[in-house]
């Protein structure tokens, strides 16, 4: 029972903003989503306690669809990063604010980049593909994501400088195109490089946010140094290339780490 406590826990903290924002917002859609992303989280928690082996990409498949289908395609809310600065041009608290606000600016400052490996709808389908550990080295081409983020941003802001006609019909097309666009840049890049994560080190405009908020996280992967034999096991099936055994904030590749938890499950001596 011990070990449930903190999916439990975590249900609880999730109602808690479910209930808050249905009320002070006077909207039933907030009790909803948040009830909805929280039970998603803690059955993935309590299946990973049970440790059954796909308990992650039930979450991603959960939550990352969720977000898709029904807030993106459904609702026609423009969940990507252009999305965030259309609504906060505008100055609307809505659905993209504040699910940037909570799993890409301020919650890495917690749980790191757990909308990562948990939550994101384009590694959802970049995480099928066969190279889930990279077979090439790293590349230094990480300076796309700034150009990529502030294509985002200038093309949104042109939207409103242009004074463009019926901006939300367009952030809508924006949404369908901008995921196509990743997915067909993810998947090359994928194929191109041996490495299905490729997208998310390289072009993915998110990490801008992530990677200095991650830094500061205080979930994190630590190594009991007493029981570390020194195998290389964990950086050898790391998908983010992270050298996990060094516990300073300044470790290789430390804002890349995803929690998705291959370097515990993999270390033959429970040092992680
Ligand atoms: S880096 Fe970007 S594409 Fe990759 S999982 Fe994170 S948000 Fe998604
Ligand atoms: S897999 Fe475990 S024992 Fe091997 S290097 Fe990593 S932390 Fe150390
Ligand atoms: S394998 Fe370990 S260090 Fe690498 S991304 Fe997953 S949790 Fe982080």
């Amino acid at each position: 029972m011990k070990k449930h406590i903190l999916p439990l826990g975590l249900l609880l903290v999730f109602e808690a903003v479910a209930v808050t924002l249905w009320l002070t917002k006077d909207n039933l859609f907030y009790l909803f989503n948040f009830s909805y992303i929280g039970l998603s989280i803690s059955l993935g928690m309590f299946l990973y306690i049970r440790r059954y082996r796909h308990a992650r990409r039930v979450v991603q498949l959960l939550v990352g669809l969720y977000m898709l289908v029904y807030l993106g395609l459904i609702c026609n809310e423009n969940m990507q990063i252009e999305g965030f600065w259309y609504y906060l041009f505008t100055g609307v608290f809505e659905a993209a604010t504040i699910h940037y606000a909570v799993a890409k600016i301020f919650g890495p400052l917690l749980f790191g980049r757990g909308w990562c490996g948990y939550a994101c709808w384009t590694a959802m389908v970049l995480d099928f593909l066969p190279w889930k550990v990279p077979q090439k080295p790293r590349k230094g081409f990480g300076w796309v994501r700034y150009v990529t983020f502030a294509a985002s941003l200038i093309f949104v802001a042109a939207l409103f400088l242009a004074k463009a006609g019926n901006i939300e019909r367009i952030m809508f097309w924006a949404f369908i195109g901008g995921n196509i666009a990743y997915y067909g840049v993810g998947i090359a890049l994928a194929f191109i490089l041996k490495d299905n994560r490729a997208f998310c080190k390289y072009i993915c405009p998110v990490t801008v946010f992530l990677k200095p908020m991650s830094y500061f996280s205080l979930l994190r992967i630590r190594c009991d140094e007493s029981k570390c034999v020194s195998c290389g096991k964990c950086k050898r099936v790391c998908p983010m290339d992270v050298d996990v055994t060094d516990n300073s904030r300044k470790r290789r590749n430390g804002t890349e780490c995803i929690l998705c938890m291959e370097c515990v499950r993999n270390c033959p001596k429970d040092a992680l």
